[in-house]
């Protein structure tokens, strides 16, 4: 019997790359998803690579534990991989209310909810942000974690220790965090990818949305900083590779093989690679020209920061494979494709 992977947050862009790996590694998933910050574009893509009609599809909120935990008396679910979570830096600053009671009370009705049924592997997607401004680069999970710059950092640094110390108090749960750096790019189909709500806060999808004429001009925050060109490094790894990680790690704490009951990864390629050096790369590949300017620095950015993947590569056997230039041809794809629809 295959296993049933549930996924929260499935609808998002990163749910949604990771259900079509599962698929393909042949397991079975359930998606969860409140559709506060995404609509149906992406599941219907997932539908459609995969030729599944039939994926379980729970539009719940996870912060209604009531509704979490019919879904866990409605389906076996031998594993559950934590997107569902607010995820705008800024906008956390604004509402830190709303981003601790979304981000904590979701993940703990998760964790409620699966210890009272048996238990169950649950993997927590957190993120590079929990480093902060690292003194040694490239940072390992041993590296120190520096207090949290922003509400949304401080609910990722939150939920590790939940998810820590959950693990440490209940032999039915085991817990793998992963540490993305910078996800971009799309699905090749072309059929998934990022749908920022407004103007985006991140690179990869202002870069695009410059390119085809929705914004008018991009913004490089900074270019006196201390590295070769004046503009952050950033470790950008691309979301099929990011994807296969979790496949990876789901695999590793289905199959018995983890070390330890709670264990953390660096999901990154391990390359450092600026502000502009990304922008030069966009233009070349696609063959067109950006329009862009130098603007003053983005207060709460760190100067750089990109990952050793030691771990990751030995522990769990994957490696990013993508180059960059496919993976923002693959945003660029993904972005005239919604040109099209
Ligand atoms: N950045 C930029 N212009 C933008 C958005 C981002 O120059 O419109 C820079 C930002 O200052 C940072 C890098 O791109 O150095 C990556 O930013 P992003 O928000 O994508 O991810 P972060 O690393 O902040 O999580």
């Amino acid at each position: 019997m295959a296993k049933t992977v549930l996924v929260s947050g499935g609808a998002g862009y990163i749910g949604s790359h990771v259900t079509v790996e599962l698929f393909a590694a042949g397991y079975e998933v359930v998606v969860a998803d409140n559709m506060s910050n995404c609509d149906l574009t992406c599941f219907n893509g997932v539908k459609k690579i995969t030729g599944r009609e039939d994926i379980p599809f729970y539009e719940i909120d996870c912060c209604d534990y009531a509704a979490v935990n019919r879904l866990f008396d409605e389906q076996k679910i031998d594993a559950v991989i934590h997107f569902a979570a607010f995820k705008a830096v800024g906008e956390s600053v604004a509402e830190p209310l709303m981003y601790y009671r979304n981000n904590l009370v979701s993940f703990l009705n998760i964790l409620e909810a699966a210890k009272n049924h048996g238990g169950c592997n649950v993997l927590f997607s957190s993120s590079a942000t929990v480093y902060g401004e690292a003194e040694n680069l490239p940072v390992t999970e041993k590296t120190p974690r520096l207090p949290a710059t922003s509400p949304y950092g401080n609910t990722k640094t939150m939920c590790e220790d939940i998810l820590r110390d959950t693990v440490r108090a209940t032999e039915t749960i085991k817990g793998i965090a992963l540490r993305y750096f910078n996800p971009i790019g799309a699905h090749p189909s072309a059929l998934i990818g990022e749908l920022p709500r407004g103007v985006p806060n991140n690179l990869v999808p202002f870069i695009t949305q410059t390119a085809i004429g929705k914004r008018e001009c991009l913004s490089i925050f900074g270019n006196d900083y201390p590295t070769e060109d004046g503009t952050c490094l950033r470790d950008y790894i691309d979301i099929v590779d990011l994807a296969k990680a979790h496949v990876a790690a789901v695999s590793r704490m289905l199959d018995g093989r983890m070390k330890e009951g709670y264990e953390i990864f660096n999901v990154g390629t391990g390359r450092p690679v600026s502000v502009q050096e990304l922008v030069d790369a966009f233009e070349k590949v696609n063959d067109l020209k950006l329009n862009y300017k130098i603007a003053p620095r983005r207060p709460g950015d760190v100067v750089a920061i990109w990952a050793d993947t030691t771990l990751a590569n030995e522990e769990l056997g994957w490696k990013a494979e993508r180059t960059i230039e496919e993976t923002l041809a693959s945003a660029w794809a993904w972005e005239k494709s919604l040109a099209g629809k």
